[in-house]
């Protein structure tokens, strides 16, 4: 059995349901200690996060990822159990079979070989690992940026093992992620009896206008790399149930999924711009969901594309698309972040699985973008 086989079925049996690490994180860091990597465990409350480096020149190539899994869903809808990694018509089962144990035991094993074959490599080589990216994302990957800034720790290239490929292992990589932006406002009128308008001040109605505003503005027109900033309307809310009344109040949802030509905020300002425009009494509240990042292609790209193409003989698309990310936090104090992995078609499902026929090109292309940057 390959040695990326054995160690994702050892972290797949471990049932690490977001934020508990189950000792994935252990059993990492003993293999890293085994090649000389210095590992600080730094726990945030219920979260585990793993920091290992080995040596301190630069470049530092640094690999990230997490040890949690989502829920597995009802166990009897499981062809085989979710937390006993299983092979079946050449794929491998398991909760985190593709997000992500795989990809951590190909980025382990691809550091052994490197590490083995290369003493004297130029750079360093480090791993950020976190037992909290499926859930709340503050105590993971958040915290051990956080601390590494504090301390100047310059990053210079992080490739995040995300399950990043369509169909095929390394038909596209992620160079970035959308931005997503939420905010809550409300409309403040004057209550009364319907027959009785002059006596009070219908929010819906002074509203209109600016949610059509809202709707019909171009936020901007995205760039190279993303589509253009969209704004959607999610709930509306407004009237006391009766049809003789005038509601004092309305409520009204909305949120943007923003590329890196807009930024919170300008969003923001803009928002507050358009509704004062149109002289609305109202009070708005914003949830930053995540910030967009993105990295122009440049060394750290070339080389995973490079990497890709020699051992599938493949051209992987850059994209930006799916949700947020870890990334985000990495991209505040690393210029160049790559996400790349397995298929993410089965991921967050009953039956996640990876085709073994990855396996071993997922470590290869691993292993050659580590000889790519640092020899
Ligand atoms: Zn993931």
């Amino acid at each position: 059995m390959s040695r990326t086989l054995a160690l994702a079925r050892q972290l797949i049996a471990q049932d690490s349901v977001t934020p508990d690490d189950r000792g994935c994180q252990s059993i990492l860091a003993s293999h890293l200690t085994a090649l000389g990597f210095d590992c600080e465990h730094m726990q945030s409350g219920a979260v585990s996060n793993l920091w290992a480096r080995k040596g301190t020149a630069a470049p530092l190539m640094v690999f990230a990822g997490h040890t949690d899994v989502v829920p597995s869903g009802p166990h009897d809808q499981w062809q085989s159990p979710p937390f006993v990694p299983t092979e079946r018509g050449g794929k491998l089962y398991g909760r985190g079979a593709a997000d992500m144990k795989t990809s951590l035991a190909a980025m382990l094993e691809a550091t052994s070989q490197f590490c083995r074959a290369h003493p004297a490599h130029r750079g360093s080589i480090a791993f950020l690992l976190t037992s909290d990216e499926e859930g709340p994302a503050t105590n993971g990957t958040a915290e051990v940026c956080k601390t590494l800034k504090q301390r100047g720790v310059q990053l210079d290239y992080c490739l995040v093992g995300e399950p990043s490929s369509t169909t095929v292992l390394g038909d596209m990589i992620k160079n970035g992620r959308r931005g997503s932006l939420t905010g809550r406002l409300t409309v403040n009128g004057v209550q009364g009896h319907i027959a009785y308008p002059h006596l009070a001040d219908n929010p819906i109605h002074a509203a209109l206008p600016a949610m059509t505003a809202l709707t019909q503005e171009i936020w901007d027109a995205g760039n190279e790399y993303y589509s253009p900033t969209s704004l959607q309307i999610s709930n509306i809310n407004g009237g006391t149930g009766a049809g003789n009344v005038i509601p004092g109040q309305m409520t009204l949802d909305f949120n943007f999924r923003f590329s890196s030509a807009s930024t919170v905020e300008s969003l923001q300002q803009r928002v507050h711009a358009l509704l004062d425009r149109h002289g609305l009494d109202y009070q708005l509240r914003w949830t930053v969901g995540g910030q967009p990042f993105l990295t122009p292609r440049g060394v750290l790209s070339d080389a995973v594309c490079d990497a890709i193409r020699a051992e599938t003989g493949l051209k992987a698309a850059l994209s930006t698309s799916g949700g947020t990310s870890d990334g985000r936090f990495i991209a505040q104090i690393c210029p160049q972040v790559i996400e790349f992995g397995p298929p993410s078609a089965s991921i967050h499902k009953i039956d996640e699985h990876v085709e073994l026929r990855f396996i071993e090109p997922l470590t290869n292309i691993y292993r050659r973008t580590l000889e790519l940057l640092l020899l």
